[in-house]
């Protein structure tokens, strides 16, 4: 939410020029024009390309800046679009009709004939969004008036960028603002050499080009669970293995607990508080040695792919930081200084997204993005890293957002919980698809939404509700009585609302 200091300020100046907000149009070609004799220096450079770097290069050009955005994948929207959450979401989406075709249209009263996947078409329709979206940036750039300089960026000094370009050549970008926005990469795991077919991350796992027979994903997380039905929707025999004793981390553990459940219906098998302590290839197959991971039981697993999906780090490879006077924390993150959510310690320096703290999600990414820019322009950005929803987008989906009971307990908080199934919520039933709950936690004094799990269809969507309650302080009370349309999913959500404050009515 924005501060009411920051809504009262209609306008900012910037060096001389008045800026209204949301409305640069008036002066933004003036400034541009104004600037046009030359040389490479910038109002704002950001470095990187993605979610969190394109959004905030559009916003600067927007707010009046001359900005330029340096991107050295060739393709701009960084890790989300091309080997992250859209790839992702197409390989999920299509699976999961893929499934239905399969497993469900029978009983709803669709009979079809053979159902076979065809994988490279199905490679094909994911290609064909990933390209569609990042030439849909392109666009925005020319739009906006951001120069996109195609290359690999470092830092030759606090104020200056110098560019290895990709069409051969360097460009040196001199900047008064520069924003680092370089993401994140896969972690590898010691042990395991990648080699993207029989050993993949996730950027391999969004290409395959046959089904593997037997795979095993390490790591029970969000990327891990998503890229993990996938294959098996597409007929492998998926292992998870976990080295913490349950999936989802930062899930809540019911819903954890519900959730796994469901996953090992679909077929997913499990193996918990497991860890693996090295691989060999032979004759085609990958041999895991894992063992317990409080250590003894050990055992080989075998597998035709082995998807390496532990976490991720930030990426600051060939940046040269050192050269604009930072220091990358223990964790290789760029460090937030104590100025603003995304400054580093030089104020003109800022980092945002998967390159520095909080959850790595573009969503996250492209929020500190906004706020770094109008920080720039107006003096004032705003991120609240309290109601950043995550989600899992699985079949039935899973989000959440805020604090869980764990978290509650542990910080000696007292609190109310209200669920609902969606086995009594009608529009569920009705579709046929009434897997999950919602879960509202609510502070017991106040009444004030403090966290929202839910798992079930569309939970991605209907997380939005929550986050826009918790952001406005709303209590389980004031959804439960705001009117909901019938018959929706939603219903659900005010059903659990009503259960923390009071009671449900349909369960
Ligand atoms: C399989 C998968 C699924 C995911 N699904 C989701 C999801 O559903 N929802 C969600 O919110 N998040 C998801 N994520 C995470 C999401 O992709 C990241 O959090 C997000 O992309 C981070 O944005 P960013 O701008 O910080 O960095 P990135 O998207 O990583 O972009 C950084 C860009 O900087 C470029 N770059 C790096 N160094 C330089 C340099 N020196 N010079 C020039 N360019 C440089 C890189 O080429 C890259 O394009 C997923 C990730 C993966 C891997």
């Amino acid at each position: 939410m924005l501060s009411p200091v920051f809504r009262q300020i209609p306008k900012v100046s910037y060096r001389g020029l008045s800026l209204k907000y949301g409305q640069p149009s008036v002066t933004a070609p003036l400034w541009r024009r104004w600037n046009s004799s030359a040389t490479t220096e910038h109002d704002v450079v950001v470095i990187g390309g993605g979610p969190g770097g394109y959004v905030a290069a559009i916003k600067a050009a927007q707010l009046g800046l001359k900005t330029a955005c340096i991107e050295k994948r060739g393709a701009l929207g960084g890790t989300c679009l091309n080997v992250g959450c859209i790839p992702s979401k197409s390989l999920l989406n299509n699976t999961h009709l893929l499934h239905q075709a399969q497993h469900d249209f029978a009983k709803r009263g669709i009979e079809v004939g053979e159902v076979k996947v065809n994988l490279d078409q199905m490679m094909k329709a994911k290609e064909d969004s990933v390209s569609s979206l990042t030439k849909g940036i392109e666009f925005l750039f020319k739009k906006n008036g951001v120069d996109y300089v195609k290359g690999h960026g470092r830092f030759v000094s606090p104020t200056e960028v110098q560019v290895d370009l990709l069409e051969g050549g360097q460009q040196t970008l001199k900047a008064k603002n520069i924003i680092i926005a370089t993401g994140s990469e896969p972690t590898h795991l010691g042990g395991l050499e990648v080699d993207e077919t029989q050993i993949i991350t996730s950027t391999g796992a969004l290409s395959l080009d046959r089904v593997p027979e037997k795979m095993i994903v390490i790591g029970g997380g969000v990327i891990g669970l998503e890229l993990g039905s996938v294959w098996s929707r597409l007929g492998s025999e998926v292992t998870v293995v976990e080295f913490m004793g349950a999936i989802g981390a930062g899930m809540d553990a019911q819903l954890a607990k519900a959730f796994q459940r469901t996953l090992t219906k679909q077929g997913l098998k499990f193996k918990v508080n497991t860890k693996v302590v090295g691989a060999e290839k032979k004759d085609g197959k990958v041999f895991l040695n894992v063992e317990s991971a409080k250590g003894g039981k050990a055992e080989v697993m075998e597998a035709d792919a082995v998807l390496v999906a532990v976490g991720r780090r930030p990426n600051t490879d060939g940046l040269d930081v050192e050269k604009a006077g930072i220091q990358l924390n223990n964790r290789g993150q760029v460090p937030i200084g104590d100025r603003f959510v995304a400054s580093t310690e030089h104020p003109h320096i800022r980092c945002i997204g998967d390159v520095t703290f909080g959850p790595m999600l573009a969503h996250k990414a492209e929020e500190e993005g906004i706020a770094a820019v109008e920080d720039i322009a107006g003096g004032h950005g705003h991120v609240n890293y309290d109601v950043i929803p995550s989600v899992i987008y699985t079949h039935p989906e899973v989000a959440w957002c805020g604090k869980n009971e764990e978290q509650l307990k542990e910080a000696g908080i007292k609190y109310r919980v209200g669920s609902f199934p969606f086995s009594a919520n009608s529009r569920a039933k009705t579709n046929g698809d009434s897997e999950g709950l919602i879960k509202v936690i609510s502070d017991a004094e106040t009444d004030r939404i403090l966290g929202a799990h839910i798992m079930g269809p569309n939970a991605g969507e209907m997380i939005a509700e929550a986050v826009l309650a918790m952001e406005y302080g709303a209590s389980s009370e004031d959804v439960a009585r705001t009117c909901h349309a019938h018959p929706t999913l939603s219903e659900a959500f005010k059903e659990a609302c009503m259960a923390a404050y009071d009671k449900s009515i349909h369960a």
